[in-house]
């Protein structure tokens, strides 16, 4: 039996046993493992951080996904920054969008996960509204001519490849490719253990958009579990979105954790920042 572990910040480190070590290898962006544990079924790792698990994919990826898709009244494009597993993939797929690129940097993380992890993606990457493309999030942003309603960053933490996904740059270029009306969340850490990630997220976004705020999902494999999220958004306030709205927005997109009452509790932030 392996450990697999995870130095979250300082003084602070997560270690998880797992049964057995799945794919082991090292792209050009970063080391790359699916282990196998007895809690949480199947999981991706890079660079020694837990990504993604079959068992509470769907906690972090229905908040991530749902409720700016949901804030936005009338959503049509959608970009997802990172993202290799899928997860967010096929949940943003789950609304009537016309199109959602995806923009990843590394195409070995996507073929590990559609090998190891199928399930997170489902039939995602088949989708005829995806379009997938393998490069830098932060060259695409700076040069792409498309506009979107929402933009979802499912990065890495600041570390490898994922630093510059978290500079004040990187949002501005963003908010330059969001529609007049569009918002943009991006993950932004432990709340327990990555306070100074979630604040400087926030200070970031707060640079570049008029309505910015955090909410957090409970994701049990990641470290000290309360996950953040911080949206930043040029004129729909996630805070302003009734239960009747999300109910009916919900009509024909089956979640197990995201609805009403968890839109409205994960915007409750628990006495911490
Ligand atoms: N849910 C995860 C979490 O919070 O830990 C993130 C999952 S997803 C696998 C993160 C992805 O971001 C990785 O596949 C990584 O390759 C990708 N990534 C990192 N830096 C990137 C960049 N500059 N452009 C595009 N994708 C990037």
């Amino acid at each position: 039996m392996e450990w697999i572990v995870d130095l979250v910040g300082p003084g602070v480190a997560q270690a998880m046993q797992v049964d057995a070590i799945l794919y082991d290898g090292r792209s050009a962006f970063q080391r790359i493992q699916v282990a196998a544990s007895r809690l949480f079924g199947r999981m991706l790792v890079l660079d020694d951080a837990i990504q993604t698990t079959e068992r509470d994919e769907y906690t972090y990826h229905e908040m991530l996904v749902h409720l700016p898709l949901v804030t936005h009244p009338s959503p049509r494009r959608a970009l997802i920054i990172g993202g290799g597993d899928g997860g967010t993939l096929e949940e943003s797929l789950k609304h009537p969008l016309q199109k959602v690129t995806m923009v990843e940097i590394d195409r070995d993380v996507v073929e590990v996960c559609r090998r190891f992890l199928p399930g997170i993606s489902g039939a995602a990457f088949e989708d005829p509204r995806t379009r997938l493309l393998v490069e830098d999030g932060i060259a695409y942003v700076r040069t792409a001519r498309e506009r979107f309603d929402v933009i979802l960053v499912d990065s890495t933490d600041p570390k490898g490849p994922g630093v510059a996904l978290f500079s004040p740059e990187f949002y501005a270029a963003c908010a330059t490719l969001l529609s007049d009306d569009g918002l943009l969340v991006a993950q932004s850490g432990s709340l327990l253990y990555q306070r100074d990630l979630t604040e400087m997220v926030r200070r970031h976004l707060r640079t570049v958009f008029p309505i910015v705020g955090t909410y957090w999902a409970p994701v049990p494999a990641y470290p000290g579990v309360l996950w953040s999220f911080s949206y930043g958004s040029k004129r729909f306030d996630p805070g302003r979105v009734t239960g009747d709205t999300i109910t009916q927005r919900l009509t024909s997109v089956q979640t197990r954790f995201y609805g009403p009452a968890t839109h409205a509790a994960g915007l409750q932030l628990p006495a911490l920042l």
